[in-house]
């Protein structure tokens, strides 16, 4: 593809997707698609010889899109958001164009300090502790998810504890990790593969809005110890997946700190809102954290995939991470001057992420991030008090941010058939979880263009369809 041709098919693809953008609401919201359906459209061997790039975006129309389920939809509110926008597309393209490979400060010096940058300016965006800036002995580094940004705070926190042993030798089964009920299941995952066993992972109870009870995360750390045990790693909640409950932090990391643990904070959906002074108390008690993690891809309008993590002290990460083989060996890595962001996480090559980052908060500045955070944040509280009047529903817990947790009184089958009959008729789509065992339906309010209109019609379909299954 010569760069003419590309200059050409590059417009019709932005085209494309701008179509995309205005059309998407008549799309269903969950895909119809059957398994299986879009391989048996596919052709059973790929071309011999190249085809005509229009014929490829016919197959786009009339194969792909059936298959897609509509996470830039406005009346998308299932799961969490996986919000994009104008600015991060754009800067994703650039990234792709650009096509540099960053792990190495030498192998794209740009790519390197411009991440380094954009990370230090969120610190002080969302008022997250000082000591998370590169300036000092800390820093932060985009990684693909917040299951990486776990999996890399756990195994600092195994080697921190082993004294920088275990990566030589291997674990021997005495260290444990702790989170509350709630957690989600990237914990598990990261304790599988860091090698500690999910046997030694501790799942602590909830009070009753959901947050870690820290009395029984200290008895169950003395009991550990008694057994002759390593307690190494603590993972507090800022947000939890099922109903965005938080851990109290300041607790949690005063006992991490008299007992030595590592004390990981996942704020992967609920961080975006400490962008907002007013929702900064879900920062409350970070400063005694040794690494913290948020998804700008999740709720800061940037797309997947894009994740923030932080670390107080990088030379325990570096030093977990770190392998210099000699093809890799150059200058400015042994000057000590550079950062090279290879020994901050587990693959070794690296796209340039930081650039639809720095696109997104240059577009919008850090008023308009804060504009879209509250209109969510203040949607799913207006959803709140209409359900809290509604007969026939009741809120599982009121909501803290922009998730907004209830369920029909009639009981779990009808909640999921309720879901069912939504999630089928495309409207909207909307998701399922269980607190105190009892099916909970999730209202999840972040799409980037969701607007009071969206949430309301949603609301109207939500008790209508309710309505006919209450007379069945
Ligand atoms: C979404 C979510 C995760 C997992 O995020 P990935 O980036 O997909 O790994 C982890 N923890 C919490 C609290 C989440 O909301």
């Amino acid at each position: 593809m010569t760069p003419e041709e590309f200059r050409r098919r590059g417009h019709a693809v932005i085209d494309w997707i701008a179509d995309y953008q205005k059309r998407i609401e008549s799309f269903p919201v969950l895909s119809r698609s059957k398994p299986g359906e879009l391989r048996a459209a596919l052709p059973e061997e790929p071309p011999e010889t190249g085809e005509d790039f229009d014929a490829v975006m016919r197959d786009l129309d009339e194969l792909i899109l059936p298959g897609i389920t509509h996470w830039q939809s406005p009346n998308f509110f299932a799961y969490f958001p996986a919000n994009a926008s104008g600015p991060s597309i754009l800067g994703e393209l650039i990234s792709a164009g650009l096509g540099v490979q960053g792990m190495l400060w030498a192998t794209s010096p740009a790519c390197t300090e411009l991440e380094t940058h954009v990370l230090d300016w969120l610190v002080g965006m969302l008022g997250l502790p000082d000591k998370f800036k590169s300036s000092g002995d800390g820093g932060g580094v985009i990684q693909d998810t917040a299951s990486s940004a776990t999996l890399c705070a756990l195994l600092a926190a195994r080697e921190r504890a082993t004294g920088f042993r275990s990566d030589e030798k291997g674990c021997d089964g005495t260290l444990v990790a702790y989170a509350s009920t709630q957690a989600h299941s990237s914990i598990e995952k990261a304790v599988r593969i860091a090698g500690l066993g999910s046997r030694n992972l501790r799942l602590i109870e909830v009070d009753k809005k959901y947050s870690m009870r820290p009395d029984l995360l200290v008895s169950r750390i003395v009991a550990d110890r008694a057994a002759e045990l390593v307690p190494c790693f603590v993972c507090a909640n800022v947000g939890t997946t099922s109903s965005l409950a938080v851990d109290p932090v300041p607790e949690i990391g005063r006992i991490c700190r008299e007992e030595g643990i590592w004390l990981h904070v996942d704020a992967a959906m609920a961080g975006t809102a400490a962008l907002c002074p007013e929702y900064r108390f879900i920062n409350e008690g970070v400063e005694l954290a040794d690494s913290y993690c948020f998804n700008p891809h999740k709720w800061m309008f940037t797309n997947f995939d894009c994740d923030c993590f932080y670390v107080a002290d990088r030379s325990s990460l570096i030093r977990t991470l770190s392998i210099l083989p000699e093809y890799l060996r150059n200058r400015p890595t042994e000057s000590g001057a550079v950062i090279d962001y290879r020994d901050w996480h587990i693959p070794l090559g690296r796209r340039f992420r930081a650039l639809k980052l720095w696109m997104v908060i240059r577009h919008y500045g850090v008023e308009g991030l804060r504009h879209h955070v509250r209109a969510h944040v203040g949607l799913a509280q207006e959803l709140a008090d209409r359900i809290e009047k509604a007969e026939h529903f009741e809120l599982a817990v009121r909501p803290l941010l922009n998730l907004v947790c209830f369920r029909h009184k009639g009981g779990d089958d009808l909640n999921m058939r309720l879901m069912e009959e939504l999630n089928t008729d495309g409207r909207i789509y909307i998701t399922h979880t269980k607190l105190d065992g009892r099916i909970t339906l999730r209202f999840s309010i972040g799409q980037t263009n969701t607007q009071r209109r969206h949430v309301e019609d949603a609301w109207r379909l939500i008790e209508e369809t309710a309505g006919r299954l209450e007379k069945d």
